[in-house]
């Protein structure tokens, strides 16, 4: 037998199976993390076929956390919520990178751009991973979400009442060495950059502490921890940080592969904390066929799909 190049391994499944993939959701649909524009390009030149996308699969409102700030976010709003003023909400994303650079204040510059996005219509604000881990302040130093010079922020976004979706943290795959025991090898393959191992980053471990640490400080600011607040793997974990930490919520996107590993200890926890979970799909451009995988991972027995 020859060595296959995992490059090439592209296994087709032989269980057979019932599937019930359904139309659409049998209750209306909130997408509370999802995309319309990645960097400079749009996902979308045609809104109304986004919105066909969304009519088709029931989903009521769609979350749009590109806003940015300024000229940007104003483009965003008029492009969703001028048209559609029932179906889109739109995040702010600050500055963070320039904030840092500018000042040992950074703090207080964030939380000026928050305040101008929020009375420009921003109705959230979205925070990426690269805070906690790759933006650094003027010494060099990596600045943690639960960094005390972040607080006028903090204090701001409690100020506004305004949610903040927040995405620290990643698989944990990510997080250990690139080798043969790396359950995610083929995606590191085809995204080096996504690998946070090595020489000036942290375990995930510890980001998540600090993830916690930010939450008790700030017990007045809703914090939605996206993609099950990286902690999808461990379930006891992420139990204890919703236990602990009321103002925390999670959404579910990007993490079926996770949770439809441990199909019984999934249903307990989003029985147990419905409230508390959030639906998401972060795929765009979204096609109906995207949002028809979770509801059949959420509202059917099928036990596979790839
Ligand atoms: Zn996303």
């Amino acid at each position: 037998m020859e060595d296959v190049y995992l490059s090439d391994f592209d296994p087709e499944p032989a269980l057979v199976t019932e599937t019930h993939v359904p139309e659409r959701s049998r209750w209306p649909v909130l997408d509370m993390h999802n995309h319309t524009q990645w960097q400079e390009d749009w996902h979308y030149t045609d809104i109304s076929a986004l919105v066909d996308t969304l009519d088709e699969s029931n989903v009521a409102a769609y979350v749009d956390l590109d806003g940015g700030t300024g000229a940007r976010l104003a483009h965003h709003l008029e492009r969703l919520r001028g048209p559609y003023p029932d179906r889109f909400v739109v995040y702010a994303r600050l500055n963070w990178q320039w904030a840092v650079q500018e000042s040992g204040q950074f703090g207080e510059l964030l939380a000026r751009q928050v305040r101008q996005a929020v009375a420009l219509g921003a109705e959230g604000l979205k925070v990426w991973k690269d805070v906690g881990l790759r933006i650094r302040d003027l010494a060099g130093n990596r600045v943690t979400v639960s960094d005390e010079r972040l607080d006028p922020l903090w204090s701001t976004v409690a100020e506004l009442k305004i949610p903040v979706c927040i995405h620290t943290g990643d698989p944990l795959a990510f997080f250990r060495p690139a080798d043969n025991h790396n359950e995610r090898i083929e995606e590191l393959n085809r995204h080096p950059d996504w690998h946070f191992y090595g020489p000036g980053f942290v375990s995930l471990t510890q980001i998540l502490d600090e993830f916690e640490e930010l939450l008790d400080r700030h017990p007045d600011v809703t914090f939605v921890g996206a993609h099950m607040a990286a902690s999808a793997e461990d379930l006891g974990r992420l139990r204890r940080m919703l236990d602990k930490h009321p103002n925390l919520l999670v959404d579910l996107s990007e993490r079926i592969a996770e949770l439809g590993r441990q199909p019984y200890s999934a249903r307990d926890f989003l029985l147990k904390y419905s409230d508390r979970v959030l639906f998401g799909l972060d795929v765009s451009p979204a096609r109906p066929i995207d949002y028809r995988i979770y509801y059949q991972f959420l509202e059917t027995w099928d036990e596979y799909m790839p």
